[in-house]
């Protein structure tokens, strides 16, 4: 039984890159990625944050790389990338998580406001992708996991252009698991709802979103980030090996319900 459940779920050996993996949920999966026995390569902006995140999941016997890059530059997505397959190995899975939040009411939204964010958390997915999937496309297999959000759904008060940004990675989504799948790729994602992390923060402050949240959610809770690791597990392994094109949102049921 443990060999099947190790055939299905084991990702010994595979190269997981997940963007902004230096905090938050990124961190989150990346460590349940290299506990399911990946080699993961850790990244974000900051090189000595993406270097100290790697150390402590090597303190914890874990495998991973530091590769600290900007996900909305071609230019050094190209080199990291690069520089990754020749150190580490062709990368396997791809998990696109980097992503930022810049709240404000839509008739008064900056314009390059909206476009840093676009960049932020819709380009970056299409930029990184693609960068990702000529090699994949070579080798004739790869995974590439997108973190969209309720907002993938779902609206709310004051951050029109962070839900247009991740509806597009929703429909991102389902064009490239339409164009690559002819390929041997696969193209999945996770949509969050609401988790405490630095992205959060004046939410998880604010009492009374915090008690209109847990009223919202039939599971009456915040998620916590390490509840996002099974479903990140079963798309980067066999276990899901006919998905393709799925959203899967964890979320404690709030897109199920008014
Ligand atoms: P955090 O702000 O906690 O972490 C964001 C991470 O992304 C950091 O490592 C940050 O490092 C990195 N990052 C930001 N911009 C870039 C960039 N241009 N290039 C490379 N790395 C970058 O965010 P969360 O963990 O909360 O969010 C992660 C993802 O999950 C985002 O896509 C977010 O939209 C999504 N999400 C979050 C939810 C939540 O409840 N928290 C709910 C639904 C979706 P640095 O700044 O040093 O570059």
């Amino acid at each position: 039984m443990s060999r099947l459940i190790d055939r299905l779920f084991g990702l010994s050996g595979s190269v997981c890159l997940v963007t902004g993996s230096s905090a938050g949920i990124g961190l989150a999966l990346a460590r349940g990625l290299a506990s399911a026995g990946a080699r993961v390569v850790i990244n974000g902006r900051t090189a000595e944050t993406v270097e100290r995140a790697a150390e402590a999941l090597r303190a914890e016997g874990l495998d991973a790389t530091p590769s600290a890059f900007d996900v909305t530059d071609p230019a050094q997505i190209a080199a990291a990338v690069g520089r990754i397959e020749a150190e580490v190995g062709p990368i396997d899975v791809l998990v696109n998580n980097a992503g930022i939040q810049r709240r404000g009411p839509l008739e008064d939204y900056p314009e390059d406001t909206w476009r840093e964010l676009m960049r932020a958390n819709l380009d970056s997915v299409f930029f990184v992708s693609k960068a990702v999937a000529r090699g994949m496309i070579a080798r004739r297999r790869g995974r590439i996991i997108n973190i969209g959000s309720v907002q993938s759904e779902l609206a709310r008060l004051n951050i029109a252009p962070y839900t247009a940004s991740k509806g597009g990675v929703k429909m991102l989504t389902k064009g490239m698991a339409t164009d690559w799948g002819r390929h041997g790729l696969r193209v999945n994602a996770i949509a969050p709802g609401y988790f405490k992390t630095e992205l959060n923060k004046a939410l998880v402050e604010d009492e009374k979103f915090s008690a209109w949240l847990t009223g919202r959610t039939p599971m009456g809770r915040w998620g916590d980030v390490e509840e996002l690791v099974g479903a990140a597990i079963f798309l980067a392994s066999d276990a899901s090996s006919f998905v393709n094109g799925h959203i899967v949102y964890v979320d404690g049921g709030i897109t199920a319900c008014l």
